[in-house]
């Protein structure tokens, strides 16, 4: 039976650092207003903030098993006709590591996967104009005969929209086009839409870093297309480049928003409709980007001139910032460090207080700050890595196998379970026959990093370019 979903209530008369307003979020007995959210993310002592995003996420989870699962992302192209500057993966299509993967390529990788008994593929790649809707449902139903035990989690937003302007599909407006795609990507073996290309969503921002990605309210509206057909997704953050902190906060407001939409009109309970299943943010990684090499803040003039970081003068916690209040905004790059990522990992599990998953970014982060994150509100250590492409052409990122990534789950105080896309628990590994305790040689193991040299970054005049209407999608290394 359906259960009726009622949003938690907000105490805005309470101070954000209140022990009773903070002991009532932990417990889902009240919910954040973003002024709260913001101070918490600015002001909270660290251990304190972490405190409570573990209490919240014990109470949703327990104090026993965190879970990882094992999948592989595949990247099937790097062409991609658009321009985010935060990113080092795409290729114009005539340079000579620009790649389409052959389906035979793509089902090797599928194979390889399937081999170390996994379950799920995190499909996406760049804005390939040369690539038709044949193509797309030949290679979903090429996977879905040859490995029928593994989920094709795959596209994005951004892509969705990319298919609704290639293709032409029939509807009116964005979210019944969206359906139509889903639909024919579902019966070809879809099985559930990753969030990639949130990055930040306060127009402001987006219009800067994501030239011509699709905006905020279409990325949300493809998300509840896919909801309404009872499909699960998730939603994601890229922040530590120019945005404030406001930008941050308004960005996990929208999806606690939107999902309290969908679960509302979709339902909720035991038996619930689409809905976003978990959250994953990161910090931008840099490296061979354009927008990774804006001056930093401050520099000597903004110290001198005691200037405030451009982002924050812009950013509002309802995404109304304009780049007219800071002439300097989209000029200075604000990158963020580990705390500033438990910081901002812990207000997301406390904030957005309908969405049950919360992951560790250990791919970005590291495989011990991952471990950290488990105390900040993760539940989740995403997914072995056997390969990486777009965030490892901005920066390190890391690679680890089964074995380890139990330990650091257990080493962390938790008895480490294998789930499957949708986060049902498919083996608990509390005994001797787990993979990290059967273990002799650990220097079998070692915690492989990542970092792909690549071709020339954008030019620094895209970073002055305003928004077009071209759209662009996120290959994001998590979901
Ligand atoms: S992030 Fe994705 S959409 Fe943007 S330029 Fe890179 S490959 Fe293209």
């Amino acid at each position: 039976m359906r259960t009726i979903y009622t949003p938690l209530p907000e105490l805005p008369h309470l101070d954000a650092r209140d022990p009773g307003l903070l002991d009532a979020v932990a417990h889902g007995a009240a919910r954040l207003s973003p002024e709260q959210g913001l101070d918490l993310l600015i002001h909270s002592p660290l251990h304190e903030l972490g405190r409570y995003a573990d209490l919240r996420c014990r109470d949703l989870h327990g104090d026993t098993i965190r879970t990882y699962i094992i999948d592989r992302n595949i990247n099937y192209t790097n062409i991609c006709t658009a321009k985010c500057i935060f990113c080092a993966f795409k290729r114009k299509g005539d340079e000579h590591d620009a790649y389409t993967l052959e389906y035979e390529e793509l089902y090797q990788k599928v194979q390889e996967l399937s081999d170390i008994g996994g379950t799920q593929i995190l499909m996406q790649g760049g804005m390939n104009p040369n690539l038709s809707l044949d193509w797309y449902l030949e290679l979903l139903n090429g996977i879905r005969e040859r490995f029928p035990h593994v989920n094709i989690h795959s596209f994005s937003p951004p892509e969705m929209i990319e298919f609704i302007n290639f293709f032409g599909p029939p509807g009116k407006g964005i979210i019944e086009q969206s359906q139509w795609v889903l639909n024919k990507l579902r019966e070809a073996g879809m099985g559930s839409l990753p969030g990639g290309g949130g990055e930040i969503f306060a127009p402001a921002v987006r219009s800067k870093i994501g030239m011509g990605k699709c905006d905020m309210e279409a990325w949300l509206q493809v998300m509840y297309a896919a909801h309404s057909l009872g499909m699960f997704t998730s939603a994601s953050m890229m922040y530590g480049h120019i945005e404030g902190y406001a930008d941050r906060v308004h960005h996990m407001r929208m999806v606690r928003e939107w999902q309290d939409k969908s679960l509302l009109d979709f339902g909720a309970g035991e038996e619930p409709g689409g809905h976003y299943l978990g959250f994953h943010s990161w910090p931008f990684q840099p490296d061979n980007t354009a927008l990774g090499r804006l001056p930093h803040w401050p520099t000597e003039d903004d110290k001198l001139a005691g200037l405030d970081f451009p982002g924050d003068v812009v950013a509002q916690l309802d995404g109304s910032g304009t780049k007219e209040l800071d002439s300097n905004f989209g000029r200075r790059l604000r990158l963020a460090g580990s705390t500033e990522y438990l910081r901002t990992q812990a207000v997301s599990r406390l904030m957005i207080d309908n969405v049950y998953t919360i992951g560790s970014s250990w791919v970005t982060m590291g495989p011990h700050i991952g471990q950290v994150a488990l105390k900040f509100g993760a539940n989740d250590m995403g997914s072995v890595m056997m390969e990486e492409n777009v965030v490892s052409s901005a920066g390190t990122t890391y690679c680890l196998d089964e074995a380890v990534l139990c330990r650091l789950l257990r080493e962390s105080g938790f008895v480490p379970a294998q789930r499957d896309s949708f986060y049902d628990v498919i083996k608990t590994h509390a005994g001797p026959e787990s993979p990290d305790l059967m273990v002799k040689d650990w220097s079998e193991h070692r915690t492989k990093r990542l970092h792909i040299e690549t071709a020339e970054p954008a030019p620094m005049a895209e970073l002055t370019v305003g928004a077009t209407d071209a759209l662009v999608v996120n290959a994001g290394a998590e979901d």
